[in-house]
């Protein structure tokens, strides 16, 4: 049985620009008290931002905007030498409250829609695994969502984004170009390029410490892309 999606339409929403592919998928946090004021917000055309979707927490799915427009999630974002974003991707908004209002895990029935949905839209579009990527990989400098919290190992285990391969470290001399050919952008301070790595591929422990193990992850991950 396909599930059910609520349609809460937002206004904020343009036409894909000509010749657009849809091959990222972003997934954030709301990173709002609740998922009611989040909503509103997102459906708010005095705040002009949107999404495609939004989860919440009991595992109700909204569809904000089709997938066929333009939704007004990403910002300011940089991944593989692309910018502006929001032109080629897929946004789904998480119900949390985030770093700011009190991060807390994400419910098991929460995970279980936000997996379905993922899958659901992989289906839709030619989405690479490598292009499955966190709102904290795309703006390392301003954002933290979905943040360390988020299940992308299960995630990846169902197919939606890439889990590293186990590896070993390569030189910590390494790490930025390792980082840059992941997808991040490279002119930014190696610890918080390395902070948000981890909140992504090395959640046990997020410092921006680009350590023997976060370095074997880097490895394992582009061992994944690269295979
Ligand atoms: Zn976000």
């Amino acid at each position: 049985m396909p599930m059910r999606i609520h349609d809460r339409p937002s206004p904020n929403h343009d036409p894909r620009p000509e010749g657009a592919a849809v091959d990222m998928l972003v997934l954030h946090y709301t990173g709002m008290r609740s998922g009611a004021a989040a909503l509103e917000r997102l459906r708010d055309p005095a705040a002009g931002v949107s999404a495609h979707y939004l989860v919440e927490e009991d595992g109700t799915v909204f569809r904000l905007v089709p997938e066929e427009r333009r939704a007004r999630h990403a910002g300011l974002s940089h991944w593989r030498g692309r910018e502006g974003l929001n032109a080629g991707s897929i946004g789904v908004e998480i119900v949390n409250p985030g770093h700011e209002w009190g991060y807390r895990p994400f419910p098991a029935l929460q995970m279980g829609a936000v997996a379905e949905l993922c899958l659901g839209i992989l289906a839709r579009h030619p989405i690479p695994a490598r292009n499955v990527v966190a709102h904290s990989d795309i703006a390392p400098d301003r954002k933290q969502d979905p943040g360390e919290l988020f299940d992308w190992e299960g995630l990846a285990a169902l197919g939606i984004g890439l889990w590293p391969a186990p590896a070993a470290p390569p030189p910590e001399e390494e790490a930025r170009a390792l980082l840059g050919r992941i997808g991040y952008r490279t002119d930014l301070p190696l610890p918080v390029l390395v902070t948000a790595f981890q909140r992504h591929w090395r959640p046990a422990r997020v410092d921006g410490v680009a350590d023997a193990e976060t370095r074997a992850r880097m490895a394992g991950l582009l061992a994944r892309i690269e295979a």
